[in-house]
């Protein structure tokens, strides 16, 4: 089997490209610069750069592309730039993957597509599975454009997943970015703490996706977040302890509106409590159900 990687040399994708390495997979990496694949895998992972689409020639039933290339959206404060730079990123990428396929005339297994909870909007009471409306706001908006960047494929037959990814705890992404203020004996919850956390361990995001693409019946929308998500209060809480440091330290929510202006609000002043309802039911075990369990992992 042949995974086609579009943005596979960012954090998830370095994940992903070990796991299915280690299960017999061949892999293909898409990225802007294919020397920066050479250097971040070294030889055995095949680095191709998008234009031009020579990769399509690799498509086959036996092939499966999985799109998780964009700009970060948490680096900094969305100016109206940052903005359009997070989704035309994101909504270009699944577009030329659609017209590559088109082109070359021969179908994928199975197409990936990243996506993340922001779909269902701030959400701070009742967990919510894939069976939730959509929601309100910038990175809900971002997350419907994005799934709709490839929905072309279905009509065209190809079995689509859609991953719609909580924070990924892993060593870099969003644990990295907490971790100072706690080392230092500054640590807390942003804002009240009351948003919910829907977090994954890295090696469990990795270990979903593999199984959605080698799972044949597997469609539609996934949530990939850990089957017990917490309020950020919690996950503080937690961090400490692992950390055997304080952990009641609230970052004020205006101090982080200052900083990060929208983006404060929406990535760390509001969350959703999102449950993996039908990757659970479609029999993928977790290896790190638990938020002690994962921490300790990572950190212990
Ligand atoms: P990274 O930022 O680590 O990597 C994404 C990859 O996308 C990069 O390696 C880069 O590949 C490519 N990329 C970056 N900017 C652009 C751009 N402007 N245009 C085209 N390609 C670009 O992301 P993650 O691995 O953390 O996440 C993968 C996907 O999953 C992302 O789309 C992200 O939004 C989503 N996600 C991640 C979560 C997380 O906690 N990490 C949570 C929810 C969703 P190259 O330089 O090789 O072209």
């Amino acid at each position: 089997m042949r995974a086609i990687i579009a943005g596979g040399t960012g954090f998830i994708g370095q994940a992903l490209v070990g796991e299915l390495r280690g299960a017999g997979w061949e892999i293909v990496v898409l990225s802007r610069s294919p020397g920066k694949v050479a250097e971040v895998f070294g030889a055995g992972v095949i680095g191709m750069r998008w234009e031009g689409g020579d990769w399509a020639s690799l498509l086959g039933p036996d092939t499966v592309i999985v799109n998780l290339a964009g700009e970060n959206i948490a680096a900094g404060r969305w100016t109206g730039e940052v903005k359009a730079r997070i989704v035309s990123s994101r909504v270009n990428a699944g577009r030329a993957l659609v017209q590559a396929v088109q082109e070359a005339g021969v179908l994928p297994g199975a197409f990936v597509q990243a996506s993340a909870v922001g779909y269902y909007g701030p959400r701070d009471n009742n967990p919510i599975d894939e069976t939730a409306e959509s929601g309100s706001g910038f990175l809900a908006e971002v997350c419907r454009a994005w799934e709709a960047s490839s929905v072309a494929l279905e009509a065209m037959g190809v079995r689509r997943v859609i991953v719609r990814t909580g924070m990924v705890l892993g060593h870099g992404g969003a644990l990295a970015r907490m971790l100072p203020p706690f080392r230092y004996y500054m640590g807390g919850p942003p804002g009240t703490g009351f948003q919910g956390a829907s977090w994954i361990h890295l090696a469990d995001e990795a270990g979903a996706i593999r199984f959605l693409m080698e799972t044949l019946q597997a469609q539609g929308p996934y949530n990939l977040t850990a089957p017990n998500p917490v309020r950020f209060r919690r996950f503080a809480r937690v961090l400490g302890q692992t950390l055997n440091r304080p952990y009641r330290l609230n970052v004020p929510a205006f101090a982080l509106r200052l900083l990060f202006g929208e983006m404060a609000d929406e990535v760390l002043l509001s969350g959703q409590l999102a449950l993996p309802g039908r990757l659970v039911e479609a029999g993928y075990v977790f290896r790190f159900p638990e938020l002690e369990g994962a921490l300790k992992d990572l950190l212990g």
